[in-house]
């Protein structure tokens, strides 16, 4: 299911400009380019690593920002944090209109652990004028890859899904409707597993 159904793609084809080389720093060095992943739709993608490590809490595991002294979840002191290189999924086009669909959810302020939301939109000239969207890099196997090994891991799996699109129609961005397919889909897996 899509996960942005009302807002439409780009109507025609974009370039994508020449690839940055590893190493390229981005928006006031903040982002240094790891590797380059490859173009689709106009879009470049790049791996790319945040230059600041993040701040694991020794209390509670929650990863801080850079710049944070206490924890945001539990309010620990970070002076003994593990320091952590937090790696992102950076998008590249040359025209703003190719990312006109992340900007768009980026600026509904999505935070969940369960959405991959851009967290940061800017436009920077490594060597023209770029535009660039910033995701997090979604670590393990697709849940249609996947099965639960007993039915409460299922379950809490669908709890988790639940919730993600709960927040989502905060946002208005999944509709009642929709989402009832998808809760009588899961539904109809569950019994059936
Ligand atoms: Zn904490």
């Amino acid at each position: 299911m899509p996960a942005t159904p009302d807002i439409a793609p780009p109507a025609k084809a974009l370039t994508a400009p020449e690839p940055l080389p590893e190493g390229a720093l981005l928006n006031g060095r903040r982002y240094e380019i790891v590797a380059f992943l490859g173009t689709r739709d106009g879009i470049n993608e790049y791996r790319a690593v945040r230059t600041e490590p993040y701040k694991r809490c020794p209390h509670c595991r929650t990863l801080n920002t850079p710049d944070s002294n206490f924890c945001e979840q539990c309010g620990g002191d970070l002076k003994e944090a593990e320091l952590v290189s937090l790696f992102v999924r950076v998008w590249e086009a040359a025209s703003p209109d190719a990312l006109q669909r992340e900007r768009a959810l980026h600026e509904k302020g999505l935070h969940h652990p369960l959405i991959a939301a851009p967290s940061e939109i800017f436009t920077d000239a490594p060597y023209d004028e770029r535009h660039y969207a910033v995701l997090p890099e979604v670590e393990g196997t697709p849940l249609a890859q996947v099965e639960a090994d007993d039915a409460d891991t299922a379950l809490a799996w669908a709890k988790e899904l639940a919730d993600a699109f709960a927040h989502l129609q905060t946002r208005a961005l999944a509709s009642p409707v929709r989402w009832q397919k998808v809760s009588c889909s899961l539904t109809t897996a569950l019994q059936s597993s």
